[in-house]
């Protein structure tokens, strides 16, 4: 099997501190087929859509946000990050070779869904928040779930860390005047007045 050393996203985002403990590096992944009710993020569905960027141009840009930013992590989203499970896989144990980063995943999935290579990736990861999201269970966004059916499953070790001491929202400006909001805001108006107001 030929695995390409390339992943399809998203969005990136340099420093976050509300996709997880600390101060964290954000992958949204492109492609997801679990069509959850009211996804959260429907623009990262498509498996066509997004852009494809290199494991060598993503390890820079990493690394870049660590000497600018001090990020301690590196947060996979989406869309669903084991929809791309083989080349995940290589760039996980890649980048975990180069830096000494923690890995929190978000994935639609449950362990006992997942496949070999799938379980791979998962067994790599510090943290995860696993399972569907469920539009009529959602609200109790403690512990980094969206919904409460979903599970958190986390390394003891991110006690340290204060893995349930988290920011609730963020609104970051880029470079090139584009605006992401993240976290759990879900008052979409009040989003759209923030953005017009910037
Ligand atoms: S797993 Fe996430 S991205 Fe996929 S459909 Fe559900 S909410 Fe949307």
């Amino acid at each position: 099997m030929i695995i390409s050393n390339k992943l399809r996203i998203g969005a990136l985002l340099a420093c976050s501190e509300a996709n997880g403990p600390g101060r964290r590096f954000v992958i949204w992944m492109q492609g997801c087929e679990k069509a959850c009710r009211k996804c959260i993020n429907p623009q990262f569905q498509d498996i066509k859509g997004g852009y494809e960027i290199s494991f060598e141009m993503l390890s820079k840009k990493i690394k870049r946000s660590i000497e600018q930013y001090n990020v301690n992590g590196i947060t996979f989203s989406g869309g669903e990050p084991l929809y791309q499970a083989e080349c995940l896989c290589t760039f996980v144990k890649q980048i975990k070779e180069e830096i000494e980063l923690n890995i929190f995943m978000f994935t639609g999935y449950t362990y006992s869904e997942l496949n070999e290579i799938q379980r791979e990736v998962w067994d790599m990861c510090e943290m995860i928040v696993s399972g569907s999201y469920m539009y009529d269970q959602k609200g109790n966004t403690e512990k980094w779930l969206s919904s409460s059916n979903q599970k958190l499953s986390f390394d003891p070790r991110f006690e340290e860390l204060e893995v349930f001491n988290r920011t609730p929202s963020e609104i970051t400006i880029k470079e090139d005047g584009s605006i992401i909001v993240t976290g759990l805001i879900e008052d979409t108006q009040l989003i759209e007045q923030i953005k017009n107001s910037i």
